[in-house]
């Protein structure tokens, strides 16, 4: 997301170290913190032992910055240690350092991906770590299990100077969206993009465009992110998810998603564009 941050993803921790790392240690999804005057950040230590926490599960995530990076899961039940907090990722987005947030974006989803691939989906037997890539593989017949990942398409649609936001009824109050969706299984991206859009709300798109890409630890999407434009059909109500949308002009807009989401850069990079279009 960010240019300066420098990450080298690995899975094989350094043999020895002489430097402090960064330990991003997880109950359930809840990442381990402390207050550092105004902010929050994560263990920056040696040893994990230094802490006198019970870890049941590590991996090494690879190097930000230059600084070794660990994930580790803390033993159910255990109280973190004095000063120290387990914070949900949503709670510690704004106030953890922009780097660290997205490393602990991949960490919990690492985390939640060890704990509970621990036996082979097909044959039940206990598996192990494949020593040159991020997966598990089945002793007995061979199966891979990779982390999860499931995508998700989100689009924002225009129409002219107007965009199509919709509500959710797991919203906040007041606040409308893009529209967004998961993939199914043998479509492709755009038609997720066209299929969504027409369930959702009954709109027909054309000239569906890549716009970017974030992934979104809640618990385990990629978000996979298009701009298209809208070629037909009244706004209906079809699914019962969602209980509201409409189109709406810069000079209207309801309370939006907030900056952690691609929703939220979808809709600023529409706005910017009316903004610019409105100078000249
Ligand atoms: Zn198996």
């Amino acid at each position: 997301m960010d240019e300066s941050r420098e990450f080298i993803s690995g899975i094989i921790p350094p043999k020895e170290r002489t430097e402090p790392a960064w330990w991003f240690i997880f109950q359930e999804d809840r990442l381990l913190t402390y207050q550092k005057s105004e902010s929050i950040t994560i263990p920056f230590l040696m040893d994990l032992k230094e802490l006198g926490l019970r870890v049941i599960r590590q991996n090494y995530l690879g190097q930000l910055n230059h600084h070794h990076c660990y994930a580790g899961e803390a033993a159910e039940g255990v109280t973190p240690p004095t000063g120290m907090n387990f914070e949900g990722m949503r709670q510690v987005y704004g106030r953890l350092d922009d780097d660290l947030f997205w490393i602990a974006a991949r960490a919990v989803q690492i985390v939640d991906w060890d704990w509970t691939h621990q036996f082979c989906g097909r044959c039940g037997v206990q598996l192990r770590m494949k020593p040159t890539e991020r997966a598990k593989e089945c002793p007995q017949c061979g199966l891979l299990h990779f982390p999860r990942l499931a995508p998700a398409i989100i689009v924002l649609v225009e129409r002219g100077q107007e965009l199509l936001l919709a509500r959710s009824r797991h919203f906040p109050p007041g606040m409308y969206s893009v529209l967004a969706g998961f993939v199914e299984p043998g479509e492709s991206l755009e038609e997720a993009v066209g299929r969504e859009v027409k369930e959702e709300v009954g709109v027909d798109l054309k000239d569906i465009k890549y716009f970017g890409s974030q992934p979104w630890p809640f618990p385990h999407s990629l978000m996979i992110g298009f701009t298209a434009t809208y070629a037909g059909g009244e706004i209906s109500l079809n699914d019962s998810e969602i209980e509201g949308a409409g189109w709406f002009t810069i000079n209207n807009l309801p309370r939006l998603p907030g900056k952690i989401s691609i929703a939220r850069k979808l809709i600023d990079g529409f706005l910017a564009k009316q903004e610019k279009t409105s100078e000249d």
